[in-house]
């Protein structure tokens, strides 16, 4: 197996999901390699794995290196299609991550595991046409029943029919070997779209859109040529919440479809906009298919394959599905391109955004970004120039935006004391709501009933013991929880930290608002959504259609509500505490903030009737609070702009986070600091901040200690990132490197 290189040999590299690995040399079979994106098995220390065939004729390695040759070449023709291999390889090399983690990506998860089949077959049992029931092989009575069903049913049955039915699988493998019956496989897909049981049903349809309005012809009149280009061009498709966006997607994906090339539309949360994907199917039925991690890993595995066999026009997935093995590519829409579940959390920590729109200049296609919020970095490439900006500035038919109060809480507490939740502007109208069976949506961006647990005594408040946060109490299992690593415990007669008994709970979450609602209206139908109330898979779902029916009056929830919904009889929406993220020492909490507002004073007033919010803050001059209240995208974004010049973020400059962990903060302070010192002798043109603590200055019993660096070439800041860890190979495996990160906490 192991030898040392001869001149006659060739040479192949091979990306194995391994995280950190970089790129592996193997010798080439004798036979040849197999093409760019054939899977191979390869050995990795005394471990086998699958990997995916990246250069099928790399260079030699350095004479007297010693290659080991593949174990196994799994596929003759590339199973991930070439250009979705340099993509993931891209991703790698800008996001610092090791090529295997991101070709993972771009392999279903069966794959993945090394099954190279995972294809859900059916036995199929037919009678073969010498089969008669006197046939001298026939023994016994089970025999003769199996075939007389068979010729009842028409020749043929499959294999759990027969089973139920009372014949086993001895008694047909009796009739094989005697040559009346033929067993044969064939390949189900499971489609989640088909499947009541996979939990994915899809909102109720819409009343059918007529004629486009102007805004959305001269949106289409813009997009549908420049699809029609077949050269890449990203736009931002800026449409305020109601103003048919959707539609435009649709239009253009029916334009793209009817010329013979295929679709993307990646969605923040598909368990969050199951609408999205009941109006694609109704427009393109079967071909279409859905890409997410909700999926049953099978379902997945199925789906993914219908792409790859080119059976599918349309995918519609979350962040991942930028991969989807499609060709011919045309189109990919980025739905609600703020969000920030495009960002993938663990490494490789890429953008699904950005992947697609690397995507579309590889594959020539159009990319067009939707939001009525926009990233601060999409707005800025369009006013750079080098997006082009197509607004869709008004609601459809005229509808109008929802009239918004600020309420400011500060007079609220000073009224009626510090405890309150709801403002009295608030609780009547949403009396109103209620008296008019119309309904009401609340959001809090935080979850739990008391957010924090001190004592009267001694003043201390309860943390986790594994982290530097405070508990938060959960009274429906009467425990304090850890949100960041799930420690909990129920909670304490006595002060831990002197035994006093006067325990109290200060803040609130969206527990609390429940049970303050269903206090002050007992007879209203109360909802609850967040991370607490839908850990079952289609939770969600349930509750969204549950309010799409008119059962609920009033739903509560995080930000989970904001997104995408479309709720008719929705009037009235209330916004509690507006300004949680603004306390955050995070350089996007602004715009966070903005968002969420936003966007969730947009679910108001979609239908027939006019809607109204109410937002509750503390900060009610607060620049993204007014611009979010005027729906004013322009003043957020100058103002924001301004800031992020001023204080040299992005995207006025390009930002990567690194955090170095150890359990001593001794150890992870000293380490940081020596990678700020590698990168700051190594290269010039990087401003290099820290080490400090993180401002999450330890989660899970690891301190965290941060550096940023800051320039205008990410790929400076990339290669001596990648010089300062190859010098310290023991940090790499606790160090985290995040290029264009959301947050810096
Ligand atoms: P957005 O995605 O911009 O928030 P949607 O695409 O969800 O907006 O559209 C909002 C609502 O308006 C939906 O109920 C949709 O069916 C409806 N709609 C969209 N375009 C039209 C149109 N041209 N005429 C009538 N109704 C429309
Ligand atoms: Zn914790």
């Amino acid at each position: 197996m192991r030898s040392s290189t001869s001149p006659a040999d060739r040479f192949v590299t091979v990306g194995v999901p391994v995280p950190g690995l970089a790129l592996l040399t193997y010798r080439a079979p004798a036979g040849g390699s197999p093409p760019k994106g054939a899977r191979v098995r390869v050995p990795v220390g005394p471990r086998s794995y699958i990997g995916c065939l990246v250069d099928p004729d790399a260079p030699a390695p350095p004479s007297g290196t010693r290659v080991k040759d593949l174990t196994d070449v799994v596929d003759r023709e590339p199973f991930v299609p070439p250009a979705i291999v340099d993509l993931a390889l891209w991703v790698a090399e800008y996001y610092a991550a090791g090529p295997g983690d991101a070709l993972a990506l771009a392999l279903p998860p069966a794959a993945r595991g090394g099954r190279a089949n995972a294809f859900r077959t059916e036995g199929l049992v037919t009678l073969t046409s010498g089969a008669a029931l006197e046939h001298p092989a026939i023994r016994g009575p089970k025999q003769r029943d199996a075939l007389a069903q068979l010729a009842t049913a028409g020749g043929r049955m499959r294999m759990a029919e027969l089973r139920a039915v009372g014949i086993s699988a001895e008694t047909v493998r009796t009739l094989v070997r005697a040559e009346l019956v033929e067993r044969t496989e064939r390949v189900v897909e499971r489609d989640p779209l088909a499947e009541p049981t996979g939990g994915w049903t899809v909102e109720p349809a819409h009343a059918p859109v007529g004629a486009l309005t102007d805004q959305q012809s001269a949106a289409l009149a813009h997009l549908g040529p420049a699809a029609a280009a077949q050269s890449f061009r990203a736009v931002l498709l800026h449409g305020v919440t109601g103003s048919g966006k959707t539609e435009v997607y649709l239009r253009l994906a029916d334009e793209v479809v009817a010329s013979g090339r295929r679709v993307l539309v990646l969605v923040p949360e598909i368990a969050l906009t199951p609408a999205a994907v009941g109006r694609f199917r109704a427009r393109f039925g079967s071909r279409v298919a859905i890409q997410h991690s909700g999926l049953a890993s099978g379902e997945r595995h199925d789906q993914w394959h219908r792409i790859r066999r080119g059976e599918v026009d349309v995918v519609v997935g979350t962040r991942s599905a930028v991969f989807a093995p499609l060709e011919h590519l045309g189109l990919i829409v980025v739905d609600e391109e703020h969000d920030s579940s495009y960002k993938q959390d663990e490494a490789p920590r890429y953008s699904g955004r950005d992947v697609a729109v690397m995507r579309g200049r590889t594959e020539q296609a159009l990319v067009v970004l939707g939001s009525a919020t926009p990233s601060l970095e999409s707005a800025a490439n369009a006013e750079a120039g080098r997006y082009d900006l197509v607004t869709l500035p008004t609601r459809v038919l005229d509808r109008p935006l929802a009239e918004v109060r600020i309420v400011d809480m500060r007079q609220e507490y000073a009224t009626a004391g510090a405890d309150v939740t709801f403002s009295s502007a608030l609780l009547q109208a949403i009396g109103a709501r209620l008296a008019r069976r119309e309904q009401t949506v609340v959001l809090l961006n935080r979850r739990g009933f008391a957010t924090a647990v001190f004592c009267r005594q001694c003043g201390s408040t309860m943390e986790c013991p594994h982290c530097s946060v405070g508990l938060t109490f959960h009274r429906a299992v009467q425990r304090v929880r850890c949100h960041y690593c799930n420690y909990s415990v129920p909670v304490p007669r006595a002060c831990p930290a002197c035994g006093g008994e006067f325990l109290e709970q200060s803040g609130f979450g969206t527990e609390r608002l429940e049970a303050d609602l269903r206090a002050t209206f007992p007879a209203a139908r109360v909802a609850r959504v967040d991370r607490d109330t839908v850990r079952r898979r289609g939770a969600v779902v349930e509750v969204v259609e549950a309010v799409a029916r008119g059962e609920i009056d009033i739903l509560v929830g995080t930000q989970m509500i904001a997104k995408g919904h479309d709720f008719p009889a929705v009037t009235l929406v209330g916004v509690v505490s507006a300004d949680v993220g603004l306390g955050l020492a995070d350089f996007r909490a602004a715009e966070r903030t903005f968002q969420l507002v936003t966007q969730v004073v947009g679910r108001a007033g979609r239908g027939t009737t006019a809607g109204e919010a109410i937002v509750q803050s503390l900060y009610p001059d607060h620049y993204s609070i007014r611009a979010a209240a005027a729906q004013d995208y322009r003043a957020f974004f100058d103002r924001e702009m301004d800031y992020r010049r001023k204080l040299q973020y992005p995207p006025v400059v390009g930002l990567v986070n690194v955090i170095v962990k150890h359990r001593s903060l001794e150890r992870a302070m000293a380490d940081a600091g020596d990678l700020a010192d590698r990168v700051r002798r190594g290269s010039r043109g990087i401003r290099v901040m820290g080490p400090a603590p993180a401002a999450l200055a330890r989660v899970r019993d690891e301190f965290r200690a941060q550096i940023f660096l800051k320039s205008g070439q990410r790929s400076v800041m990339r290669d001596a990132l990648r010089r300062a860890l190859s010098a310290r190979p023991d940090l790499r495996r606790r160090t985290i490197v995040d290029v264009d990160p959301l947050s810096v906490l």
